[in-house]
């Protein structure tokens, strides 16, 4: 609770109350006179409370004094009632700050003490001995919460904990990287997820990487995780904006199973297939920028994953990782119906890109009869796509754009060229400015994110029946949905599936 006013915290929680089984009081974020009043505030609140005076070089809002933040500690614990609900629950110390009169009162009045660690700049290499260290008797809790600037810094931590299973603690890797941190508490070793109202214009988030509290429950279904959870999530990168975590966890939800899917952004695919061992992974979405980097660590692939030469689903088998491509069907199944037609004979279609994402489209408009010409901005790269079909190849330049003119029936953008995200300077690329549309084209983007790139708006304006990637996104998050469990997909949940982003 960062509000201003106890007033305003309380109403916070009451709205919130639901979701909380303890609730963190960052008296920093009080304003000062509201600081005086804190000592009624957990009886007023009604569930455990920590008391918490963060400082401004741990990322809070505290800048007075050390001897002033200990008397206002001192304020929280004072009077302290033989009801222990009327106490603070919890007082978090750091592990620098050594006031043993403070420490023991709180023992005295059963307020347990959280022992916390924070690097708001990055994740130490010591961390399996710090958190052995920190804790001073045997009832304390450790909480260590550092920065994670990358996929490696959370794999530390991860495995730091397991270094030291046994003690109750609480680890966190702040900031986007380690944002499955809170989400797999459980996996994690921690004791407690910490997380905020972020809807609430004044409430600020405590820390980089919360995850806002309904979110946490209603769209990870938080409270279900337990070590038994099957964990199944996307990876890429920047992978700021994905549905797929609301498409898996709506299905899990109505059909009752015990799993969660879950975002895993990763600037190194190595540590993350790592830290997937780790956390028992048993199935991964792979999306930009990894479709073919992760093939080297597939332990077998399906027959379409070799000739394609992109994955981007990875399922664990007792044999290993098993790599297989649910982008290509998915393609055809949404392209086709939105054609109506049986297959691509006798259609001459310009495929713009040669990515992950082109490889699977290409594929199928082979293996379903169309004449292709493919465009890159990298030029090499349209060549190699194009040489195993024999297809025409070029570059996004006058002689490539001229080269479509006989091949316009069906037009596909699948580069990431105006995806939200990606290029946040350009957000209106359009990989193919210099095509002028006749309005005949059939056209189609794979970005689905935003629903209408600058690339389709031009086609639609030009009269061109138009198709954003959503369609194929969920068809292809059906087939993986069977390869992850093995189950058909459950047709009758579709309408209530919810596509919110994570
Ligand atoms: P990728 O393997 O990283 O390939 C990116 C492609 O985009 C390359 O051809 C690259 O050209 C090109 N590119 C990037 N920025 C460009 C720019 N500013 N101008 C021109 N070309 C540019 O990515 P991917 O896996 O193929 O994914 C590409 C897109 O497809 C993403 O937006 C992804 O979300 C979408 N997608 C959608 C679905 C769906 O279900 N709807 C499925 C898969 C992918 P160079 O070779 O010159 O770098």
């Amino acid at each position: 609770m960062t509000a201003k006013t106890l007033g305003r915290n309380l109403e916070i929680l009451e709205k919130y109350r639901k979701y909380a089984d303890v609730a963190e009081l960052r008296v920093d974020c009080l304003d000062p006179d509201e600081r005086l009043l804190i000592r009624r505030f957990p009886e007023q609140a009604g569930i455990p409370i920590i008391l918490t005076i963060r400082r401004d070089t741990d990322g809070g809002l505290f800048v007075g004094g050390e001897g002033a933040r200990i008397s206002l500690m001192a304020r929280g614990l004072a009077y302290a009632e033989a009801d222990r609900r009327r106490n603070f629950a919890y007082l978090d110390i750091e592990e620098d700050l050594n006031v043993s009169s403070l420490e023991e009162a709180a023992r005295t009045f059963g307020t347990r003490i959280i022992r916390s660690y924070h690097n708001i700049k990055g994740t130490d290499a010591d961390l399996p001995m710090r958190i052995r260290s920190m804790r001073r008797s045997g009832d304390e809790i450790v909480k260590v919460a550092v920065m994670a600037n990358s996929t490696r810094d959370v794999l530390e931590l991860l495995c730091a904990g397991k270094e030291c299973e046994g003690h109750e603690k609480i680890l966190i890797s702040m900031g986007h990287f380690g944002v499955y941190s809170r989400i797999l508490s459980e996996q994690f070793g921690s004791l407690f997820s910490y997380s905020g109202a972020l809807s609430e214009p004044d409430a600020l988030p405590a820390a980089p990487g919360q995850i806002e509290v309904r979110e946490l429950a209603n769209l990870y279904h938080f409270r279900n995780i337990t070590k038994a959870t099957k964990i199944y999530g996307v990876t890429g990168y920047p992978l700021k904006a994905t549905s797929s975590p609301s498409f898996f966890n709506t299905v899990f939800e109505l059909e009752g199973s015990n799993a969660v899917y879950v975002p895993f952004p990763a600037d190194s695919i190595t540590d993350l297939i790592d830290i997937a061992k780790e956390l028992n992974v048993e199935g991964i979405s792979v999306t930009v920028p990894y479709k073919e980097a992760i093939i080297p660590f597939l332990d077998f692939q399906s027959d379409e994953v070799g000739v394609i030469g992109a994955c981007n689903t990875l399922t664990l088998t007792p044999q290993g990782w098993l790599g297989t491509n649910t982008d290509a069907r998915g393609f055809s199944d949404s392209l086709l119906r939105f054609l109506n037609k049986p297959n691509f004979k006798r259609q001459r279609v310009t495929v713009i890109g040669a990515g992950g994402a082109a490889r699977s489209v290409v594929f199928e408009l082979h293996r379903l009869g169309a004449k292709v010409l493919i465009l890159n901005r990298t030029i090499h790269k349209a060549r190699r796509l194009a040489a195993p079909y024999k297809f025409s190849w070029g570059g996004l330049d006058e002689q490539g754009i001229e080269k479509m003119e006989k091949y316009r029936d069906i037009i596909i953008q699948t580069t990431s060229a105006g995806m939200e995200g990606i290029n946040p300077d350009n957000l209106s690329d359009d990989p193919a400015a210099m095509y002028n549309f006749c309005g005949r084209e059939e056209v189609m983007d794979l970005v689905y994110k935003p629903k209408m790139t600058a690339f389709l708006k031009r086609a639609s304006n030009a009269g061109c029946n138009v198709l954003n990637g959503f369609d194929m996104l969920i068809r292809q998050a059906r087939y993986q949905y069977t390869q992850f469990t093995g189950k058909e997909f459950p047709e009758h949940f579709l309408s209530r599936v919810q596509f919110g982003e994570f």
